[in-house]
């Protein structure tokens, strides 16, 4: 009988295998980074052929690694960086283009245009998304009108779109227009601007106003059911490929957040809180995205509300790598630990305008509340509080939104790394933070849509089972301490915002 799940997680710096067990113990794992590409301010793109090199050679190396062969594995799951977009030819199997990253910026003409008539929520009501460069429809209208000669050849039917799920699974089960199966499930379709919230289906009056073809769109597809056996790659011959869910979904259903009112944290390069709000669909009156949970086969699907924050982790990267204030990410709590407090100073790390609650594109980074007093360790502290403040906003959001108060937050990511960091997060809420003992959320999530599908794991009970606690951070500080910080940061917040205007960008 097989015994294990693999996992590909085709992130946004590097792809990742990961065998599980049936308790959701790691057996063998695999990671290659990808070049990440900047051919402009605000452009980021990846090679979608070096991403599936790189997946074949990380499933490879996972299953060499521990002697394991694909009699070894019952189903393979997919995770991936969301609304990041490829656009390939049906029937060479090439892009036409380099994959357009969810961070860059260059549709931001393409929204304010589609913004003319009705404003960025003309389509919130049936997508949960307000038009924003995030998404990946207008990555796919940019690529229709700036790639000479794709918009005949999509007109014409021979070209096809996908998040890199999409393209991994396409290229997994054949990699060709006679077998390779086009398909992609509800979180990553949720994250385009083009699926109904309700029908589940692409909204052909949307696909018309943005001039996208239908015939370029995969079909859409519960998270967890068997879209296909793996046929091209040698290594998983035959093994089916089961499971899709988008990265931060997926961590949601690694920390077995399966019911309404539960939700989890990931603090990485970003931070994404997901809130599940069961079978009801929630609009949000503060900021909040409406989104996919996720659906298991024939079941009812599971919705959510989602507060992004675009920059957290990326600011310690800045710190190290533009400021030099240290050497590596961990240094950071050693220098921030050298002070009692932030000194006063406040940092709002609006590098690319800020996400939930706010969305604002015209706020720009602000260091605030400085004086001759404040040295590298409270800006430094500063860096770190600034993660903190942003999720308590984004709970906020979610309190109001879902009129219930979250009583512990789930997390997971690389920040959860920093003790310090948890102890103000569970401070600055008012809640207790709980970390997971299996902290590979992520794929873990992909690996348990994948096992249920195919019968490897029961039901969800058996996979809430596998959730143990690692470390639990309750809240020490004060109201009266508390409510001044907030006070504090939300005054930062103000002075970030109105600051592009026409002649700043
Ligand atoms: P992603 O999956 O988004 O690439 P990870 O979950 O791997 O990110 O987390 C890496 C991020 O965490 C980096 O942005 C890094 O700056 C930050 N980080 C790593 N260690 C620490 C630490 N000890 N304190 C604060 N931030 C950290």
């Amino acid at each position: 009988m097989k015994q294990y799940v693999m996992a590909i997680d085709q992130g946004t710096t590097s792809s990742r295998a990961i065998v599980f067990d049936r308790n959701g113990n790691i057996v063998s794992s695999s990671q290659k980074e990808h070049e990440q590409i900047f051919p402009r301010a605000g452009w980021v793109e990846h090679d979608p052929v070096e991403i599936w090199d790189n997946v074949r050679e990380v499933i490879g190396s996972a299953l060499s690694k521990s002697n394991l062969t694909s009699h070894d594995i019952a189903t393979v799951g997919i995770t991936n960086q969301r609304e990041t977009a490829v656009v390939w030819d049906r029937t060479t199997g090439r892009p036409v283009y380099n994959a357009i990253v969810w961070q860059d910026t260059r549709t931001q003409d393409i929204v304010d245009e589609l913004a003319r008539y009705g404003g960025v929520d003309r389509f919130k009501k049936q997508v949960g998304l307000p038009l924003a460069t995030y998404f990946s429809g207008t990555k796919i209208k940019w690529i229709l009108d700036n790639v000479e000669g794709a918009r005949t050849k999509a007109d014409a039917g021979d070209l096809i779109f996908g998040t890199t799920d999409s393209w991994v699974v396409w290229n997994l089960t054949g990699g060709s227009a006679d077998d390779g199966i086009h398909v992609t499930d509800v979180t990553n379709a949720s994250r385009t601007l083009f699926m109904d919230l309700e029908t589940l289906q692409w909204d052909n009056n949307i696909l018309e106003d943005f001039g996208v073809p239908r015939s370029m769109m995969p079909e859409i597809r519960s998270s967890s059911e068997v879209y296909g056996a793996v046929h091209h790659s040698q290594l998983l011959r035959g093994v089916p490929v089961a499971g899709i869910l988008g990265d931060q979904q997926a961590a949601t259903f690694g920390q077995a957040a399966f019911g309404k009112g539960e939700a989890k944290n990931t603090y990485g390069t970003g931070c994404f809180l997901i809130f599940n709000t069961g079978e009801e669909i929630v609009h949000s009156s503060n900021g909040l995205l409406t989104t996919l949970a996720y659906k298991l086969g024939d079941e009812k699907p599971h919705y959510a509300l989602e507060g992004s924050i675009a920059v957290t982790g990326s600011l310690i990267q800045w710190l190290r790598d533009n400021l030099g204030l240290i050497d590596s990410a961990p240094e950071v709590e050693a220098l921030a630990a050298s002070v009692p407090d932030n000194g006063g100073a406040y940092f709002v790390p609006a590098f690319s305008g800020l996400f939930a609650p706010y969305w604002r594109p015209d706020a720009r980074g602000a260091l605030v509340g400085l004086t001759r007093f404040v040295t590298r360790a409270h800006i430094a502290r500063a860096a770190l509080e600034a993660t903190a403040f942003q999720t308590r906003e984004v709970l906020e959001a979610v309190n109001a939104d879902s009129g219930v108060s979250l009583t512990e937050l789930k997390v997971d990511g690389g920040m959860v790394a920093n003790d310090a960091l948890m102890q103000f997060q569970a401070d600055i809420l008012g809640v207790a933070v709980v970390r997971p003992r299996i902290v590979e959320t992520t794929a873990l999530g992909a690996a348990y849509a994948a096992g249920l599908a195919i019968g490897f794991w029961k039901d969800l009970g058996e996979l809430t089972a596998n959730w143990g606690e690692d470390k639990r951070w309750a809240p020490q500080m004060d109201d009266a301490e508390r409510f001044r910080q907030l006070r504090l940061w939300k005054k930062a917040v103000t002075k970030s915002m109105d600051w592009i205007d026409e002649d700043v960008k």
